[in-house]
């Protein structure tokens, strides 16, 4: 049987920080990393096919934190554009910049007259915006009925297949920008090319998709297993069944996989945690990738479609982030749909309705070719912050705790988050393995010369 101080569940950017970081910090416990597919990266992967390189979706950077940027920056020194945001809204056969309820401008003139008037009724007799409640009443409260009704429930309905009303706000405050009554009304009168929200830049990789983020950590961690997939946790004896490397005994667990994933291969569970594993709700995504045979079909980066006759949420463009993910003359779309999981889907019928609904907004020509198609589904993809989660997880992670399991990551910590931030959680995670968690104070004092030296390649 194979021993290790710790067993690192997820070559994602989770578990590859998690072991980054236990190296960098002082390389006393040994590590082993066990990822179920063959290459590392999780859903910061990318796939090539025929000349194009698709991500999962769009995969863009987004840095905000001092450590965060200097290791991203560092690891993709040479390899990293900064690009501007530009995404847009289709409605009614018009474009609206994002965010839409800052630029209702190019809408129909009812759609605006509607988001307008809905917005200002909300100045003019205020109902408090507090804690605890939905989405849904926070939306009608802070944007009004018309900005609600054409945009944010018909859009938010479509990605998070959620009952508004069964939603909480703990997810929306970077997310959902929310821009001043002069803002609002400027933007309804005149194109208001002003940046809101936490992706108004962005960073990619200028060669090799997003791929070329959790590659740079890979060749720097070591103990990687791929191909090998987790199927069994003994809690109690601290063993894990790997398929590829049979029974692995650890001293600490780290885990990236999704936390129902981990819950349902985990044993005992105590009836409560399998209550609470029952209350946990997420959607799954569909997304298609394709080549289209036209040099630069849009100069848009991505374009949001709430409008329900159209099965997709978003479309992008991934060749306008990076042109090396597509051949010369060629461009590279990403479609995301939404579903339930579980729920039944038929890929050749639901693609032939994108491609006629990218017709029918007038994205793709009737003579465009499609060089290539790839389906990347995204099983667990967005976490529902429901009125249950808070309480579920409050009575799961002091369990996983106890029984020494750090659940890290967008998914083992199961929340809305981004790649900087993943890999920041497993540098926590480290540092709380290694003993050495520091306070906010001691993190401002010492990151900086930290940050200055990466690990060298292995
Ligand atoms: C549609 C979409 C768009 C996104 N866009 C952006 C964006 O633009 N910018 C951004 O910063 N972030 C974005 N993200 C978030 C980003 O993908 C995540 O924050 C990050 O990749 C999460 O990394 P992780 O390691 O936590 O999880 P994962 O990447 O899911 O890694 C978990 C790993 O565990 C492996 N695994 C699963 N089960 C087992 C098992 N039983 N045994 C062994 N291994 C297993 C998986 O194969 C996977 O490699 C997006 C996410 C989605 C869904």
């Amino acid at each position: 049987m194979k021993k290790t101080d710790v067993l690192i569940l997820g070559g994602g950017l989770g578990g590859l920080s998690t072991a980054y970081h236990l190296d960098r910090l002082g390389g006393r416990l040994s590590y082993l990393i066990a990822e179920a597919k063959r290459t590392p990266g999780g859903l910061a992967g990318s796939v090539r096919r025929d000349g194009f390189t698709f991500d999962h979706t769009g995969h863009l950077l987004h840095l905000h934190d001092p450590y965060g940027k200097t290791l991203i920056m560092d690891l993709l020194k040479g390899n990293l554009s900064v690009q501007e945001r530009n995404a847009w809204i289709y409605i009614r056969g018009a474009y609206a910049r994002y965010p839409f309820q800052a630029n209702t401008f190019g809408m129909p003139w009812k759609v605006v007259e509607d988001c307008v008037a809905g917005y200002v009724k909300t100045l003019l007799r205020p109902r408090p915006v507090e804690a605890g409640l939905s989405f849904r009443e926070w939306s009608l409260r802070t944007f009004g009925e018309g900005i609600s009704k054409h945009f944010m429930f018909p859009y938010n309905e479509k990605l998070w297949r959620t009952p508004l009303s069964r939603m909480t706000t703990e997810w929306q405050g970077r997310f959902v920008p929310k821009p001043a009554p002069e803002e609002v009304l400027y933007g309804a009168l005149s194109d208001q090319r002003k940046f809101f929200g936490y992706n108004a830049t962005f960073r990619y990789p200028v060669r090799g998709g997003i791929q070329a983020l959790p590659d740079a950590l890979a060749a720097r961690v070591s103990n990687l297993h791929l191909g090998c997939v987790a199927t069994k946790i003994d809690l109690r004896e601290k063993v894990a069944v790997i398929a590829g490397l049979g029974e692995v005994r650890y001293e600490k667990l780290v885990s990236t996989l999704p936390l129902v994933d981990l819950l349902d291969i985990a044993s005992p569970l105590p009836p409560r945690v399998q209550t609470a594993r029952r209350k946990l709700r997420y959607n799954t995504v569909f997304n298609l990738n394709i080549g289209v045979a036209r040099r630069k079909v849009s100069d848009k980066h991505w374009v949001y479609f709430p409008e329900a006759s159209f099965p997709f949420y978003r479309a992008g463009f991934s060749s306008n982030f990076s042109a090396a993910v597509a051949p010369e003359g060629a461009t590279s779309m990403y479609i995301e749909v939404a579903r339930k999981p579980g729920e039944r889907v038929d890929l050749n019928r639901l693609e032939g309705q994108i491609l006629s609904g990218l017709r029918r907004c007038g994205l793709l020509k009737a003579s465009d070719k499609i060089l290539t198609r790839v389906w990347l589904p995204i099983p667990c993809a967005y976490v529902v912050y429901d009125f249950d989660r808070t309480q579920a997880l409050a009575t799961i992670f002091p369990f996983l705790r106890d029984a020494g399991v750090s659940s890290i990551g967008r998914y083992g910590g199961w929340k809305y988050s981004f790649m900087e931030e993943t890999i920041l959680d497993g540098k926590r995670c480290a540092e709380r393995l290694l003993g050495r968690e520091r306070t906010g104070e001691e993190r401002r004092m010492t990151d900086r010369p930290f940050q200055a030296e990466l690990k060298p390649l292995k």
